[in-house]
């Protein structure tokens, strides 16, 4: 029997489960192509947990590489069309475009990855400002305290000499009205 080839489109649960099971049904001649446009898995039942914050995304996401057993030849790629069977014999211009897709689709994923990793130094740069803030908040809080605690002992002192100068006043009245009496 001559060789086939199996394709896959979409490395979704059922997409992999069809083709690791497929791998290890059929016979090794046979050749089973599994077609995912994303690099990672994520495990969509998980999302609820995600939403909840109870994980995060790399909790439930593997890249599908590991996920598909020896044999099984992954393409990272997006199928844009299906090619009816009688079309099969691809011209040199479709494999071009088929290459072109490709390459369109590593660079997509490329570019999301960077913008992850950069959101990522983004998010660690902001939590490290924002740690600074917090310990500049800390000693302008600090100096804020120290300033009122002088300005209210300052106030109790010019309070405690008026006290002062108000006894001294009666004493000396005192004074004098006993003067008066033992006059
Ligand atoms: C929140 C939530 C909770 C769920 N809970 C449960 C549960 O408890 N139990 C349960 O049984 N099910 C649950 N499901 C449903 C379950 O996740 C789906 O039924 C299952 O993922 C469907 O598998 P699938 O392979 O058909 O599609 P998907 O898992 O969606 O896979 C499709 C794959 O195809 C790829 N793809 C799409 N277009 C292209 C293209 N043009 N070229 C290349 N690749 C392409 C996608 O990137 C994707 O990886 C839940 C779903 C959600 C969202």
């Amino acid at each position: 029997m001559a060789a086939k080839m199996i394709v896959i489109l979409g490395g979704g649960v059922g997409g992999l489960v069809a083709a690791n099971e497929l791998r290890r049904l059929v016979h090794p001649e046979h050749r089973i192509v599994l077609i995912e446009k994303n690099r990672q898995h994520a495990f969509a039942p998980s999302f609820l947990w995600l939403m909840t914050g109870d994980r995060q995304p790399a909790q439930i996401s593997r890249p599908v590489r590991d996920l598909v057993r020896p044999g099984v030849e992954l393409m990272q790629a997006e199928a844009r069309s299906i090619a009816k069977a009688e079309d099969w014999s691809a011209t040199e211009a479709e494999i071009q475009q088929a290459a072109d897709a490709r390459a369109d689709a590593a660079l997509s994923d490329a570019r999301t990855r960077a913008d992850e990793l950069q959101q990522k130094r983004r998010v660690q740069m902001d939590g490290e400002l924002a740690k600074h803030q917090v310990q500049l908040n800390e000693i302008d809080a600090a100096v804020k305290a120290g300033k009122a605690e002088i300005t209210a002992m300052q106030q109790k002192q010019g309070k405690l000499t008026e006290e002062l100068a108000a006894l001294e006043q009666k004493l000396k009245a005192a004074k004098e009205a006993a003067r008066k009496v033992l006059a």
